[in-house]
């Protein structure tokens, strides 16, 4: 259970504690954030509300064991990752039970983010070591003018502090695979958990803390984002961000000095369905890529593009699909549970009435009780309705039929997101073109949008992010190219 046996030191009465300099700590606010469970819709667990003061002393205690870190060896590093990917693994059902009840994830979905975390550390540790075990080394007498008189070897620098923010909906994923590339390629890192999924958090960071990190090299803040979260970001000892989350990454990114960003934003990820295309397949790929986790997925399918001459068969074949889903409890491992929070549930239901009022074609009967929203597809859906364009991250799908390729390409080219897309076809020469043509940072062909697997680069273009993710660019990305060139006093020619 969570917060009891390997995990009883991380709680103070009702309230887990925060995690600082090696260890746990209450903060002198006396304050604390209550975490509501979304089935219940009643506070659950609570964490510490961190102070200003409490950030400062973080920042400094990570800048002290990062400059101790960077120098342990990379074996060493890789070591110790591995030990907490096996500690994480472990205790995989504490850690799983907590994001069923903050964030309303089904029970087996909880365990595999918990068993992919592991996995995606101990990957990291084996990239790292093979990726900054190399350098570079360059002579002068490939450019222009110069005699080889000039030896120039490269190798990759740890950045120094990294804040790692990630959001509610994958919140131990999405934090290691912050962590970890920080860790191996020698950073100090401060983690900034979501509220909704703090407690899975902290759970996933005393499995470090029990691997025996140096003190100080990890530690998470906790309270909401609204009130420490731009002291965090702008704060000077921060060397790095990565964030992934909303749109509070764009306001980040205006705000943060210079220093290197990693954004991964929200999506309105497409799907282009050809009249080819194998529609079993399509409608198999829209319930998963739509529905998983209620849709609350950054690269959950958010809308689909259907030629107009298979519109009707497909939207036939996903309501035959739709009607097979379970609705309710995360712990009955239901495929649709309630959504986050109550903001959500109605900032969805805003988008249904606006696709109504407008007159999409509902293809379910319309039904909420409380922050559960049954599963809902919106066929004939028109470029004026919000849901055409905003992402609901919810159970509601939109459907748009379209006449020409072009005019897919084209709804999709027009968003302010590009984080994936998806296209089906047969015809993999067509695929390509669109392919070419779609301004998405990823497209699938035949298959819906997805993160992983965890070594795949991943990127948003437009408002869906800044640079890129995957462990090998992630490891890239917390690294700096540091260069030292020898000059030698004559030319020197190898084997001369
Ligand atoms: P969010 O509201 O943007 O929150 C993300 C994180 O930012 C949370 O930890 C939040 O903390 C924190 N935060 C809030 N205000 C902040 C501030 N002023 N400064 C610093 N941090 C702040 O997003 P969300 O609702 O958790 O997640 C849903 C969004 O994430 C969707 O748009 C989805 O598409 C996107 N997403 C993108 C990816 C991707 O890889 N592209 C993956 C998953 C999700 P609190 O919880 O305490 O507010």
């Amino acid at each position: 259970m969570a917060g009891t046996g390997a995990f009883a030191e991380i709680v103070d009465g009702d309230v887990f504690k925060y995690y600082a300099d090696g260890e746990w700590k209450k903060s002198s606010s006396g304050k604390s954030v209550g975490i509501v469970n979304p089935s219940t819709r009643k506070t659950h667990y609570k964490v510490q509300a961190c102070t200003q003061e409490e950030v400062n002393k973080v920042m400094e205690t990570a800048k002290a064991a990062q400059k101790s870190w960077a120098k342990t060896p990379l074996w060493k590093r890789a070591e110790l990752l591995h030990k907490a990917a096996a500690i994480l693994k472990e205790h995989k059902s504490p850690i799983a039970e907590a994001l069923v009840k903050e964030i309303a994830k089904p029970a087996k979905d909880s365990v595999t983010e918990v068993v992919r975390s592991g996995d995606l550390i101990s990957y990291c540790a084996e990239e790292g070591v093979r990726l900054l075990g190399q350098g570079t080394f360059l002579v002068s007498d490939s450019f222009p003018g110069n005699e080889r008189t000039k030896y120039c070897l490269t190798s990759k620098i740890p950045l120094g502090v990294v804040l790692a923010i990630p959001p509610f909906n994958y919140p131990v994923n999405l934090a290691v695979s912050k962590i970890a590339p920080a860790l191996i390629a020698g950073n100090s890192l401060v983690l900034k958990p979501p509220t909704q999924g703090a407690v899975a958090c902290l759970h996933m960071v005393h499995c470090f803390h029990l691997a025996n990190f140096p003190k100080g090299l990890i530690s998470c803040i906790t309270g909401r984002g609204s009130e420490i979260g731009d002291f965090l970001t702008m704060h000077p000892g921060v060397n790095c961000i990565s964030f992934t989350g909303g749109d509070t990454g764009i306001a980040i990114s205006k705000k943060a000095g210079m220093i290197p960003l990693q954004m991964e934003l929200g999506g309105k990820d497409a799907c282009i369905v050809l009249e080819d295309a194998d529609l079993g397949l399509v409608a198999a790929n829209i319930i998963k890529g739509g529905f998983s986790y209620s849709g609350q997925r950054c690269t959950a399918v958010k809308v689909v593009l259907v030629m107009e001459s298979v519109a009707d068969a497909l939207v036939e074949a996903v309501k035959a699909k739709v009607a097979k889903l379970t609705v309710g409890a995360p712990e009955e491992d239901c495929d649709i549970t309630p959504v986050v929070s109550e903001s959500s549930a109605n900032f969805i239901e805003g988008l249904v009435m606006d696709a109504r009022d407008k007159g999409a074609t509902f293809c379910q009967e319309y039904k909420r009780e409380g922050n559960l929203i049954w599963p809902l597809l919106l066929d004939k859906v028109r470029p004026d309705m919000r849901i055409a364009w905003e992402e609901p991250f919810g159970p509601v799908l939109p459907v748009i039929r379209i006449g020409s390729v072009e005019e897919g390409i084209h709804h999709c080219n027009a968003s302010n997101f590009g984080l994936q897309g998806c296209v089906f076809t047969k015809d993999i020469n067509k695929a390509m073109l669109i392919s070419d043509a779609m301004e998405s940072g990823t497209v699938q062909i035949n298959s819906a949008p997805a993160r992983g697997p965890d070594h795949f680069p991943f990127q948003g273009i437009k408002d869906s992010g800044i640079g890129s993710q995957g462990i090998t660019n992630s490891i890239n990305m917390m690294t700096k190219v540091k260069s030292t060139v020898i000059n030698l006093p004559t030319p020197s020619y190898t084997m001369g």
